[in-house]
């Protein structure tokens, strides 16, 4: 196998399940973004910063599912 080559992920979608917002039971996501604010005493800029962090949120309901979570989040 050529090393430089990325091995490829074949997916098999009858291996996956459909996962449905467990508030609503919506089959349907979009991304949105959570923002978090960098205080001005840390930003390397010394200006309050902000940084989104996209997470997929129910398009029915906007519930960010707790695994669609980012880890700082918890
Ligand atoms: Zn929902």
């Amino acid at each position: 196998m050529n090393p430089n080559e990325q091995p490829e992920f074949n997916l098999d979608f009858s291996q996956t399940e459909e996962y449905v917002c467990p508030e609503c039971g919506h089959k349907h996501f979009t991304q949105v973004f959570k923002m978090r604010k960098l205080s001005a005493m840390l930003a390397p800029t010394g200006n309050e910063s902000y940084i989104p962090v996209p997470v997929y949120a129910c398009a029915n309901c906007h519930t960010v599912p707790e695994p669609f979570l980012p880890p700082d989040n918890k």
